[in-house]
């Protein structure tokens, strides 16, 4: 399909549709049937879905037994501590620009924040596109200008163009600070979590587009646990979940698509190999899932040049956590955002001690605004 037809078709869904109350009332009545009095623990991977899932009220409305969990789907949530102590090293050298997404600025390193840097003098700037920072590089040949790199699949691919472009318009000036994760290893590392008992993922809808269904067969083969992918309007979720609830009692797991507006089956072949072109795997460190295999990106040696990791020598301090955070055992779904014992008092929206409080996508930003805990 071609962008205009693309965008043609998008246009004719009526999305009135899945947000019918009608329908939505069915398949919550639906749920409550396949459910009965289980106790059935289902994951939504995304952070888009936990704030989906806030804002309409669903976690209220699951049978008793049925507990919707909020996983590692933030991608600034997830950034481990180092990796912010690294970009925050990074803003300290004299002739550093660094670009960054807004979710990242206030996200707490061991001492300081992005926004704190700004607000000291350094020059931080917010971007909406990785493009952008390409930009700010050929606007300013004399400084560095380094793009801190966070995000799961589906912002990967932007990355990869951009080291491509920078390739192509000879940028000497660029360079990413590379945070990269892919969701299917940590799938993998929760449903080994012995304190984690999942049941069932609502499985990312953005991050399948790029993916696809494969990725995620592991689930099923090695941990006979089924996976939903779903959709974000409030009966795309209700779906996903009623369809997860009928896989887990019908005690045939498999994986499977609810979302095929959005998601095909192979995903977008076109996207990985971008990806594939600039990055290749490498070990990386999740907050709250330890350091996992092949979890991460890593810019590949033939663009050495614009990986800001391997270019600049900086000084990184000791890490050290927030004192009472419990955002590691919060994003492997261990407790909900409620059970930290600092949610809603010594940490809040305005004053976080932790990153799922900072993040527009983090499981306590949501518990906090929607009121869940
Ligand atoms: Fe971390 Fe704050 Fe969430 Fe507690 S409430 S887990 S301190 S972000």
């Amino acid at each position: 399909m071609t962008t205009s037809n693309a965008t043609a078709a998008s246009r004719d869904i009526n999305f009135d549709a899945f947000r019918d109350p009608v329908l939505a009332r069915e398949l919550i009545a639906r749920i409550h049937e396949l459910a009965g009095d289980r106790q059935i623990n289902l994951m939504e991977v995304c952070g888009t879905h936990t704030m989906s899932i806030g804002r309409y009220g669903f976690r209220s409305v699951m049978p008793a037994g049925v507990k919707l969990l909020s996983g590692p789907g933030c991608p600034v949530c997830v950034t481990a501590n180092h990796d912010i102590d690294h970009a925050i090293a990074l803003a300290r050298m004299d002739d550093a620009i660094i670009t960054t997404f807004g979710d990242m600025m206030r996200v707490p390193g061991s001492s300081t924040s992005l926004a704190q840097m700004k607000a000291a003098g350094r020059d931080i700037r917010i971007v909406y596109s990785p493009l952008d920072a390409l930009d700010i590089a050929a606007a300013n040949p004399e400084r560095q200008v380094i793009f801190m790199g966070v995000g799961f699949e589906t912002t990967t691919p932007t990355i990869a163009a951009c080291i491509l472009e920078a390739e192509a318009r000879d940028l000497p000036n660029f360079s990413v600070y590379c945070a990269h994760k892919t969701t299917p290893a940590a799938l993998r590392a929760i449903a080994n979590d012995p304190e984690t008992r999942i049941d069932g993922f609502i499985l990312p809808g953005h991050v399948s587009t790029i993916t696809g269904l494969a990725p995620y067969t592991f689930l099923v083969d090695e941990f006979q646990t089924p996976g939903v992918v779903t959709g974000f309007e409030p009966v795309d979720i209700l779906e996903g979940v009623a369809e997860l609830v009928r896989l887990v009692v019908s005690g045939k797991p498999a994986i499977e698509n609810a979302y095929q507006r959005g998601v095909s089956t192979d995903g977008n072949a076109v996207a990985r190999a971008l990806v594939a072109q600039a990055f290749e795997p490498c070990d990386a460190e999740w907050r709250g899932l330890g350091t996992i295999p092949a979890s991460g990106l890593r810019i590949r040696d033939a663009f050495a040049r614009f990986d800001a990791s391997r270019r600049f020598s900086v000084q990184i301090e000791p890490t050290v956590e927030p004192r009472g955070c419990r955002c590691g055992d919060v994003l492997r779904g261990a407790i909900t955002p409620g059970n930290c014992p600092l949610f809603g008092r010594a940490c809040t929206p305005e004053h976080p001690v932790g990153p799922c409080m900072v993040s527009s996508e983090g499981s306590c930003a949501a518990y906090f605004r929607y009121r869940e805990a």
